[in-house]
């Protein structure tokens, strides 16, 4: 089971790539793909839709208990090329890129780079990977910036970002073409592309024992795995109706078309309650956990974490709660779900972040707010967030996916 989270997180280097992988995984356990553009006379059953880096899974037989909801988000921060990309500077061919959500930048420098997402053709959107090192972000040599290891590395995400491709004089529509190609297009049917950097280290165990995953986008695949692996495993007569979104876009606050901030899950979610006058008493009745990833206590830096509120890595999944609403627990969704980890059989935490620094957030209050369901803010432990390689425990994820199972399973 670690092995297909590992290829998981291997395999999907873009949202879209999220999204085809669980469609595949979908339809090969029998899920039906809906038209968003058509009308649903029937929603029952197993069945999904996608719009874009977003897709919504459900299994549904009645609304009598209401809908048991899990959400993650498919999108990271990482480099993304920029609409001109074609650059170069001091006999280097480069591309230019745009910073997506918070990256650690520094991460991102001396790593073997690879690039994929999705290109519009006139025939329509294919995605594209090419997983060889063709980018790279140099640092600066110590010799130059003597300075570094005192005062702190600096980094203009305009000037020092800018990763190398080659040698000699940049020509416009280089980069369309090597996507093209890589897809098995002619450069002329490249008509626009949403495309961004990954490391191409593969994900790996680590540890002296096995008990870490070393890997990049940690933060939020696992989730979005660990949410897959429930719905795969609910039964296909749910009771309640379990749903699974996974949403594009959180890492730049979740307003978009499909972002968690959209109409795209109340709309869901009344076409398969199959009226508006079903819906209202369904979302009553219903609950959400918001899974996404959590902070563990860093060991060089315990004074970063409240002292009360020690996380550990393999310590089981981890409730977030905060007063501000940064996450959407409550007290009634803090209780629905340590009772899933019970009845898992696994053991949780509860994170609560420090009152002197400002609070990360999640799609809970997005998709809490526009349904009105009782939501948790849940997920597994990590170090390194936002880093392109980031690191958990090696039983987290699988704990989680039985916590996640045993809540979409829970009576109402
Ligand atoms: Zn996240």
């Amino acid at each position: 089971m670690i092995d297909d989270l590992l290829e998981f997180l291997g395999a999907c280097p873009t949202p879209f790539h999220v999204v085809d992988r669980a469609a595949a995984a979908l339809r090969d356990a029998g899920f039906t793909e809906m038209d968003e553009a058509v009308e649903w006379p029937d929603a029952a059953g197993s069945r999904f839709v996608h719009r874009s880096g977003s897709l919504v899974a459900w299994r549904h037989q009645t609304c009598d208990a209401g809908f048991r909801i899990i959400g993650a988000h498919t999108d990271s921060p990482n480099l993304r090329i920029a609409p001109r990309p074609d650059a170069g500077s001091s006999g280097y061919r480069q591309l230019g890129v745009e910073v997506y959500g918070s990256p650690l930048l520094n991460s991102w420098l001396d790593r073997d780079l690879g690039v994929a997402g999705r290109l519009a053709t006139p025939s329509g959107a294919k995605l594209f990977c090419i997983d060889r090192p063709m980018l790279r972000v140099p640092q600066l040599a110590i010799h130059l910036d003597r300075e570094v290891n005192q005062k702190g590395l600096l980094l203009n995400p305009q000037i020092h970002l800018t990763p190398v491709w080659g040698l000699g004089p940049s020509t416009v529509g280089e980069f369309a073409e090597a996507a093209a190609e890589s897809a098995g297009l002619g450069a002329d049917e490249v008509l626009g592309w949403d495309a961004m950097l990954h490391d191409l280290t593969p994900p790996t165990i680590g540890g002296i024992d096995g008990e870490f995953i070393h890997a990049a986008r940690i933060d939020n695949l696992v989730s979005c795995w660990a949410g897959l692996e429930a719905l795969l495993g609910a039964p296909a007569d749910s009771h309640p109706s379990a749903v699974l979104c996974l949403f594009d876009h959180e890492e730049v606050g979740s307003t978009s078309a499909q972002g968690a901030g959209s109409i795209l899950l109340p709309t869901v979610l009344e076409r398969i309650a199959g009226s508006r006058a079903a819906l209202h008493p369904a979302l009553a009745r219903s609950l959400c956990v918001s899974a996404d990833g959590a902070h563990a206590t860093h060991p060089n830096y315990p004074e970063r974490h409240k002292p009360d509120h020690p996380i550990a890595l393999d310590g089981g999944p981890v409730i977030k709660r905060n007063a501000n609403q940064r996450y959407a627990t409550d007290a009634a969704g803090e209780a629905a779900f340590v009772a899933a980890c019970g009845k898992a059989g696994v053991a949780h935490q509860v994170y609560s972040h420090r009152n002197d620094m400002p609070c990360g957030s999640t799609i809970g209050p997005f998709t809490s707010a526009a349904t009105g369901v009782t939501t948790v803010d849940a997920g597994v432990a990590q170090l390194s967030m936002h880093s392109a390689r980031e690191m958990c425990g090696a039983r987290d994820p699988l704990d989680f996916a039985l916590a996640l199972r045993a809540f979409l399973s829970a009576a109402a």
